[in-house]
């Protein structure tokens, strides 16, 4: 073979993005939905693409989703900037405003992609630690802010992969701090009690991400969203490249919106389903679960975490192991299921801990 051309100086020391898969019967590792969409939505979806122009690219700047979206958030839809999957949302947000000599303020253990897009985008990464809680520390984030003027400031509520929710006062305290973009990255809002939604001002820089992967269970379609003011949604549509997001994706964001009684049920059950998950757990000797806000759970084992995840494998349960990672050493991450899944993960995690234990 030739020499190999090599990437930028700056990726060669990157790492890809990963989340093993493993054929097991139960699979609580990406934090999906469990229920596919109601058959109904799938009619009306096909039967729109069906009657589709499948030969014109689509509407460049999704005016159609956007107003549906809009009326269901209450938000004008000169607010919205839609894009494939939330991930498609953050890497525009950082070719927008992070990219050479910018930092971005991350607060670790938080979601992999916001330091691994920055990196990518050429954007300085600034590592801001949690609370033992998991929680930001409001001065602490002030201080590093004004140390290093960051042009975003990532936070993530509730945050992936701890579940916290985080304070209105604390995204405030980011806002006040930073003359930057503030970033909450809500993947999980729908799930959780508060959200920064209605913080977002036309005057004001801070952003919203959200997405369809989870309460919308439409991850396969690829569709999030931020909330932002105009003027940030102005400048995601002229970076991000033209006819970016498939008409069949924005077909689906408009026609789920008829479906919010079915998603709603679905996040309830979810959420009920999250609380007797956490009591199990509480029962489980060794292990210790922290709150969460979101559609899974994180905890912590006595011993050895990844002893405790090869168990739970060989019991056909896949959960995320999270102990290799920095700061969550013994720490393991469960989506929640469905109620079947979610036993099936309880009943195999007693039997793990008994048999790492013994
Ligand atoms: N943000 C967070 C916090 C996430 O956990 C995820 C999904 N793992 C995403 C964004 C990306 O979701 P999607 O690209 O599917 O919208």
């Amino acid at each position: 073979m030739n020499v190999p051309v090599l990437p930028r100086d700056d990726l060669q020391a990157l790492e890809g993005y990963h989340s093993p898969q493993l054929d097991v019967s139960v699979r609580l590792n990406t934090n999906e939905s469990p229920y596919p969409p109601p058959p109904a939505f799938v009619d009306r979806w096909l039967g729109e693409l069906r009657g589709a122009a499948l030969n014109r690219y689509p509407d460049r700047d999704a005016r159609e989703l956007r107003a549906a979206l809009g009326r269901h958030l209450g938000q004008p839809a000169e607010r919205l900037f839609c894009a494939n999957g939330s991930n498609e949302v953050l890497q525009t947000l950082l070719l927008s405003y992070g990219g050479a000599h910018r930092r971005a303020v991350v607060f670790e253990p938080t979601y992999a992609l916001h330091a691994h897009i920055a990196r990518i985008t050429g954007t300085e990464v600034v590592v801001g630690e949690r609370r033992a809680d998991f929680s930001i520390d409001p001065a602490a984030a002030r201080e590093l802010i004004a140390e290093t003027h960051p042009t975003i400031v990532f936070a993530c509520s509730p945050n992936n992969p701890t579940g916290t929710v985080e304070d209105a006062a604390t995204v405030d305290v980011l806002n006040d701090a930073t003359d930057g973009l503030v970033v909450v990255d809500e993947a999980y809002g729908e799930f959780a009690p508060q959200s920064a939604l209605a913080r977002v001002r036309d005057d004001g820089r801070l952003v919203v991400v959200r997405t369809y992967s989870k309460v919308w269970s439409l991850a396969a379609l690829r569709l999030g969203f931020a909330v932002a003011p105009p003027w940030v949604v102005e400048q995601l549509e002229a970076v991000v490249l033209p006819y970016h997001l498939p008409l069949a994706t924005q077909i689906a964001g408009r026609v789920a919106l008829e479906f919010g009684e079915e998603m709603r049920a679905r996040v309830s059950l979810l959420v009920s389903e999250r609380e007797r998950v956490m009591a199990a757990l509480a029962a489980i000797d060794r292990v210790a679960a922290f709150p969460s806000g979101a559609n899974f759970v994180l905890f912590k084992v006595h011993g050895d975490g990844h002893a405790l995840w090869e168990e739970l494998v060989a019991r056909g349960v896949l959960v995320r192991d999270c102990s290799s990672w920095p700061r969550l050493a013994q720490c393991l991450r469960v989506t929640i299921g469905t109620p079947e899944e979610n036993d099936a993960f309880v009943a195999a995690l007693a039997a793990s801990v008994r048999e790492v234990a013994a």
